[in-house]
């Protein structure tokens, strides 16, 4: 899967995503489309889901899928026989292989040794653990909902079960956290032995408790340089560990890269189904609605949801340097780029146009003067510099 050149794109495939937007409790700075206490909607949840999938459109269910991933949410707050109904209803429209990832999403509070086996046995093959620190204060000033204990028996019951490719998520940059603390987090998952460590770095969302907490200044985030030196200690640390770096916050030992993840950074085609889901199908995007009671109320009356987003071309273009950067170390060549966004070459039905290189000039040579990416006349790589800096290189191609 992976090459000295980075992650490989070959035999990526359409990547499913299936949400679950059921949590035990709402953490203090999650933003996704997840809801606690809204477990009376599982049924019509369920059943819209069904629908859903069950409509995908012919030409959607004649993709050859890379992988799917339930994610949320919380899935393990669903039980076996819900997941298993689920992944009939892909099996019978889009049959993928019995090979291909198929990613469950869990979080510690919510599995038991039947739930996990369960899940094996509905065909997923790969299961991510939210567990995000092992310290149980800073869990509690996430909000999460367990403790430190309960993620390492989390973990050992994943094993138990048959899980074989484990993902563990820590979550850096937690306000009062201390580099030693965090080093002891990663210290800890690595003694775990996971097959994939992904390690991102705590953002304040608007609309989110944390983002009040902020705002009043009953919580002070860490300072930049602080979180540097967390990002350097991840990667210094899992290298050493014999986890390859290959997405700004994800690590994996050789071979086990999430494919499904690699399928958005690619700008591969995905599909997903439940609120809040995008698809990327035929060079368009479509969002489904974050509510799920709006997403029930919309699959119930039309038989799908989701409306298109449109935007032009140079959102598109945005929209991949976005996705497609975070991964690390692998070149991004002018070709890649004209044939995705410039199929045309210099003259399409609107007249003349610049190819990547000669639009993107200006940003290009930005980044290169401050070495934030090697570019050369085929391409461009992103240095270890750059892939602190992504936000503002965006900006700088934003600007042109
Ligand atoms: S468990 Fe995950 S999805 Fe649910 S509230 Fe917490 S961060 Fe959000």
């Amino acid at each position: 899967m992976s090459t000295a050149d980075g992650p490989s794109d070959k035999n990526i495939g359409c990547a499913i995503y299936l949400h679950i937007p059921f949590c035990v409790s709402k953490c203090h700075y999650c933003d996704f489309a997840s809801y606690a206490g809204k477990s009376h909607l599982l049924e019509p949840y369920l059943n819209a889901l069904l629908t859903e999938i069950g409509s995908a459109s012919v030409q959607e269910n004649t993709r050859r899928i890379g992988s799917v991933y339930m994610g949320g949410g919380t899935p393990s707050t669903i039980s076996p026989e819900t997941a298993e109904k689920i992944m009939s209803a892909v099996a019978k429209k889009f049959n993928p292989s019995a090979s291909s990832e198929k990613t469950i999403e869990a979080n510690p509070e919510s599995v038991t040794p039947e739930r996990l086996a369960g899940y094996i046995k509905a065909g997923f093959n790969r299961l991510s653990i939210g567990v995000q620190s092992f310290n149980d204060r800073n869990l509690k000033s996430l909000g999460r909902a367990h403790d430190s204990q309960r993620a390492l028996e989390a973990f050992d019951m994943a094993r138990k079960a048959g899980f074989k490719n484990i993902s563990v998520d820590l979550i850096y940059g937690i306000p009062g956290q201390t580099l030693s603390e965090f080093a002891e987090d990663i210290s800890k998952a690595v003694s775990l032995a996971p097959e994939h460590i992904s390690a991102y770095q705590l953002t304040v969302e608007e609309e989110t408790p944390l983002w009040d907490m902020v705002e009043k200044g009953t919580v002070i985030m860490p300072e930049d340089t602080l979180l540097l030196e967390m990002f350097e200690k991840t990667v210094t640390s899992l290298s050493k560990a014999g986890y390859r770096h290959y997405e700004v916050s994800n690590f994996a030992k050789p071979g086990m890269e999430c494919k499904h993840n690699l399928s958005y950074w690619l700008g591969e085609e995905f599909l997903g189904f439940g609120n809040g889901a995008h698809s990327f199908i035929n060079s368009s995007r479509f969002a489904n609605p974050d509510e799920p009671e709006d997403y029930i109320y919309e699959v119930d009356t039309a038989g799908r949801a989701g409306a298109e987003i449109l935007g032009d071309e140079k959102d598109r273009v945005l929209e991949f340097l976005l996705m497609r950067l975070r991964l690390v170390g692998k070149k991004l060549t002018f070709k890649e780029l004209d044939e995705k966004f410039f199929p045309f070459g210099r003259h399409d039905k609107h007249g003349p146009r610049p190819l990547f290189d000669e639009t993107y000039r200006h940003p290009l040579d930005w980044i290169s003067k401050n070495g934030l990416a090697e570019v050369n006349s085929d391409g461009f790589t992103l240095t270890h510099k750059g892939l602190l800096f992504l936000d503002d290189i965006l900006l700088e191609f934003e600007k042109v």
